[in-house]
């Protein structure tokens, strides 16, 4: 059995535990992780449909010959000028008629909308819950696409830290990592955030017209997608002489992103690495200015379980995969963050991104 259908199997497994009789996957990611392929997805009706009984591919017509040639899938076409109801009535009668239907959680609405009103199911939950559950744990391979991401990553930091410099605005900086992502390769960049001077107190500011200046402390934070698999990084350059003021809080989230990372091993409590990094802070003063979790896990999403925060108590399992991102924001000032990618092994911890902590100073 080869790795999708395996993992279809693992679905159907937890799908009878979570009573849902039928699981459409419409999402990209999803239908990467359950299928290795995703075709263009827009407007149209497009979802893998599977039951205990059967799994049907519901594709519009012009997508069929490309997903054929990519997976094993039985796939019912249908096409624009007669619209997706008689397809997905005869995926239905293969799968058998849902009285449980479980969604992506990141769908389409009018894709549920479709399929309650086609299928007509007594219920219509997330099946994110479950999805999760399998996805959360990374394979072998999944570990390395996500460390060839994070490498890349890496790179793109540097001619990041290389590109700040007075003058220079936030906007042409965010250009200049974008392009090194696409020309080293990357399928896609997420998101190139510089954020420089008082904009680094806005933990999820993008970037902006903003002229870097002497005295600017500048969070970048940016990330990409390679083979399908997501990275996550954020370093911190300063332009001219930091403040005493500013190295010791520079410091002491460095501390704080080491002590989270050194508690993360298998069996250990989720929101125990979370405490970790907040109480570094707290012994310092400043843990009333980290104001969001301490890390999210990271694969096909860039944002997935597990959620490193208080209130999971959830156990971390070798394999799973997920940030390290304490930060301080200080209003009006600026802002600190430092961000890992990590790896829970029976061990301990492997961190994939390799760039150092320490702040880069440049001074003219
Ligand atoms: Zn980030
Ligand atoms: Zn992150």
């Amino acid at each position: 059995m080869d790795v999708f259908s395996q993992r279809i199997e693992n679905l159907k497994s937890q799908m009878s535990q979570a009573g849902f009789d039928l699981v459409a996957i419409t999402t990209a990611p999803n239908l990467r992780y359950f299928s290795g392929f995703v075709p263009h997805l827009d407007e149209r009706f497009n979802a893998l449909l599977i039951s205990q009984k059967e799994v049907v591919w519901v594709a519009p017509e012009l997508n069929r010959e490309q997903i054929e040639s990519h997976v094993q899938i039985p796939l019912v076409s249908w096409r624009d000028d007669e619209g997706p109801q008689g397809a997905i009535r005869q995926a239905l009668q293969k799968l058998g008629s849902p009285r449980s239907l479980g969604v992506d959680g990141a769908g389409r609405a009018d894709i549920l909308l479709r399929l309650q009103e086609i299928a007509q199911p007594q219920s219509s939950q997330s099946a994110d819950g479950i999805i999760a559950l399998l996805r959360q744990v990374k394979s072998a391979d999944e570990i390395e696409k996500l460390a060839l991401a994070a490498a890349q990553a890496d790179r793109a930091v540097q001619a990041a830290m290389q590109a700040c410099r007075p003058g220079a605005s936030e906007r042409e900086v965010a250009w200049i990592i974008e392009s090194f992502f696409r020309q080293d390769g990357a399928e896609q960049v997420d998101f190139t955030l510089v954020a420089s001077g008082p904009n680094g107190a806005f933990p999820h500011h993008h970037y902006s017209e903003r002229v870097l200046q002497e005295g600017d402390a500048i969070i970048i934070d940016i990330g990409a997608t390679l083979n399908g698999y997501k990275s996550d990084i954020t370093r911190m350059v300063y332009l001219g002489e930091p403040s005493v003021e500013f190295l010791r809080a520079y410091e002491v989230v460095n501390q704080a992103n080491l002590a989270a990372r050194a508690k993360v091993k298998a069996g250990q409590i989720a929101q125990e690495i979370d405490r970790a990094a907040r109480n570094t802070l707290k012994e310092h003063g400043l843990a009333e200015f980290f104001v969001h979790r301490t890390g999210h896990g990271i694969g096909l999403d860039i944002h997935e379980p597990p959620w490193i925060m208080e209130g999971n108590e959830t156990p971390l399992q070798a394999g799973m995969t997920f940030s390290i991102e304490p930060g301080v924001y200080l209003v009006g000032k600026y802002g600190i963050r430092i961000e890992d990618i990590v790896v829970v092994t029976d061990q301990g911890v492997q961190v994939l991104s390799q760039t150092p902590h320490d702040l880069v100073v440049k001074s003219s």
